[in-house]
C-alpha cells in the first residue's frame, strides 16, 4: 500500500534537465509573429520565453511567464496544450510541436529551486476588494489586484486555498506542494487569506461591507456534484466525484478506494477519479454512456487511464447501486440498446456526471441564468449588482484552469476601472 501511496503522490511526466530544455529551446522556430503566442488564454508569450531559455536566460523566462499568469507553474502541468498553444506551433509541420508545457515547467522549476523572487507588489494603498473563492480565477484576480496596489481579501470556504488544484487534480499531475508554493506567492504579494470561511454561511454580504469592502470577486468555481435520480445513492461507498477525489489528495493517498471501483462519466473528472482509484486500489472498471470517441475528457488523460489497465465499458447506463448491510456491492447497468441489462460487482461506486453551483456566496438580486450560473458583461465582469464581479467556472459553466486565471485577470481589471471611476 504504501508502495501504491507513493505512486500515486508522484509526478508522472519527468522535468526536463538543462540540457534536454536546451535542446528542445533549439527546435523552436523563433516565428516573427508567433501563433503559439495567440493561442495561450492567459496572454503567456510562449515564443518569448522559449527564446529566452534558448539563450540561457531563464529568469528572463520567468519574468515572461510570472507577469502573465501567476499560477505558471500549475498551468506548465495542467493545460491541454494540444488545444492551447502546442496546437498553434509552427513546428507541427515540420515533425511535432515544441513542448511548451514543459518548458514552462522547466522555467519554473528553476524559479523555485532559486527562490527567485521576480514580482514585487506596491504598497496596499487602494481600496479593499473581497476574493470569494480561492481556486484558479480568486488566485488570478486577487495577484493582479495586489499588483495595483489594492488591499485584497481572499475568503475560503475550505482549509486550504487551490479549490480544484487543491482538492481535485491528481498529485500524478499536479503535486500539491506546486500549488502550496503558488498560493505563497500570492499571500507574498500581500493578499490576506481568511480560510473555513463560507461567504454567505460563515459571514454575510451585509458583514463583508461592513468590514469596509468596497468591491467584490465571486470566484466560487462548481463546487457541487450534479445529483444522479437512481437508487442505491445513499448507500455507503456510493460517491459524487468531488467527494471522492477530495478524501484522496489532501489525505496524500490515505484513502481506502476498496478493490473493484466503478467510475461513472467520460470527462476529464471521471479520469481522474478512475487515476486515483487504480493507483490506490485494484480493479477500475469506467462505465461511459456514449461511444469512446465522444468522450469530453482530454484524449491523452483517456489514453493515460487505459495505460494504467483500466477498463471501459461504452454505451452504457447506471441504472442502479446495488448494496448489502448498507455497503456498495455492485452496478447494476443497460446497454444504451435500452434491452440488454447486467450487473457490476463493485465495492465502490462514484459519479462523474458533472458540477453545478454552490450559491450559499451569492450576492442577493444577482441575476443568473437557466443553469444558475452568474450572468456577466463580457468586457468587465461585472455582474447585475453594482460592485460585484464575477468569473471562472461559476460564469463559464467549467472550463479549464488557465482560462479561470484569464477571467479573474479581466475581472480585476474591471474591479480596477470601476474603483478607479469613482475616486
Ligand atoms: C477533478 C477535476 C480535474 C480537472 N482537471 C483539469 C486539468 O487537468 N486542466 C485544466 O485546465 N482544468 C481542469 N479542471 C477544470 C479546472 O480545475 C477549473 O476550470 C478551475 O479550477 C476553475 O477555477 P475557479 O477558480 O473558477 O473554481 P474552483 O477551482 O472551483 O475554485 C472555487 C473556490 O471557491 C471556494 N468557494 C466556493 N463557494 C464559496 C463560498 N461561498 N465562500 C468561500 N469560498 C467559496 C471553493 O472552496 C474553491 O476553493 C478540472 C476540474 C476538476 C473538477
Ligand atoms: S509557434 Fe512553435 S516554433 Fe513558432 S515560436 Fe511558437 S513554439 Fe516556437
Amino acid at each position: 500500500m504504501e508502495e501504491k501511496r507513493k505512486a500515486y503522490l508522484t509526478e508522472v511526466v519527468p522535468p526536463f534537465t538543462p540540457l534536454t530544455a536546451m535542446e528542445e529551446a533549439s527546435r523552436c522556430l523563433l516565428c516573427h509573429d508567433a501563433p503559439c503566442s495567440a493561442g495561450c488564454p492567459a496572454g503567456t508569450d510562449p515564443g518569448k520565453f522559449i527564446r529566452s531559455i534558448r539563450f540561457r536566460n531563464v529568469k528572463g523566462a520567468v519574468e515572461t511567464i510570472r507577469e502573465n499568469n501567476i499560477l505558471g507553474a500549475t498551468c506548465a502541468r495542467v493545460c491541454p496544450y494540444g488545444r492551447t498553444c502546442e496546437e498553434a506551433c509552427s513546428r507541427t509541420g515540420i515533425d511535432v510541436p515544441i513542448q511548451i508545457g514543459r518548458l514552462q515547467r522547466f522555467a519554473t522549476d528553476f524559479e523555485q529551486a532559486l527562490g527567485m523572487k521576480v514580482l514585487e507588489a506596491p504598497e496596499a494603498s487602494l481600496e479593499k476588494v473581497a476574493v470569494i473563492g480561492g481556486g484558479p480565477a480568486g488566485l488570478a484576480a486577487a495577484a493582479r489586484l495586489a499588483m495595483k496596489g489594492y488591499q485584497v481579501t481572499i475568503f475560503e470556504k475550505n482549509e486550504k486555498a487551490g479549490g480544484v488544484l487543491t482538492y481535485g487534480i491528481v498529485p500524478g499531475r499536479l503535486p500539491q506542494e506546486i500549488v502550496d508554493w503558488e498560493v505563497k506567492y500570492v499571500k507574498d504579494l500581500g493578499v490576506e487569506f481568511v480560510y473555513n470561511c463560507c461567504v454567505g454561511k460563515d459571514i454575510t454580504w451585509a458583514e463583508l461591507k461592513n468590514q469596509g469592502f468596497k468591491a467584490f470577486f465571486l470566484a466560487m468555481g462548481l463546487q457541487q456534484s450534479k445529483p444522479i435520480d437512481i437508487p442505491g445513492m445513499d448507500l455507503e461507498n456510493a460517491d459524487y466525484a468531488l467527494d471522492f477525489l477530495a478524501g484522496a489528495k489532501p489525505s496524500e493517498g490515505k484513502l481506502a478506494v476498496g478493490e473493484h471501483v466503478v467510475v461513472v462519466g467520460g470527462g476529464d473528472v471521471a479520469m481522474d477519479c478512475a487515476t486515483t482509484a487504480k493507483m490506490l486500489g485494484n480493479r477500475v472498471t469506467v462505465v461511459y454512456r456514449r461511444r469512446q470517441m465522444d468522450m469530453p475528457a482530454y484524449p491523452p488523460e483517456v489514453a493515460y487511464v487505459q495505460s494504467l489497465g483500466v477498463d471501459f465499458i461504452t454505451e452504457t447506463l447506471p441504472v442502479e447501486v446495488l448494496g448489502e448491510n448498507g455497503k456498495v456491492t455492485a452496478l447494476k447497468a443497460r446497454g444504451k440498446d435500452g434491452v440488454s441489462e447486467f450487473v457490476l460487482k463493485a465495492d465502490r461506486v462514484v459519479m462523474a456526471i458533472g458540477q453545478e453551483v454552490d450559491e450559499t456566496g451569492y450576492a442577493e438580486g444577482l441575476k443568473v441564468n437557466d443553469k444558475q450560473l452568474a450572468v456577466v458583461d463580457e468586457a468587465t465582469c461585472a455582474t447585475s449588482v453594482e460592485g460585484v464581479y464575477a468569473a471562472g467556472d461559476v460564469v463559464n459553466g467549467g472550463k479549464t484552469v488557465v482560462q479561470a486565471v484569464a477571467e479573474g485577470k479581466a475581472a480585476a481589471d474591471g474591479i480596477d476601472a470601476w474603483l478607479a471611476s469613482k475616486r
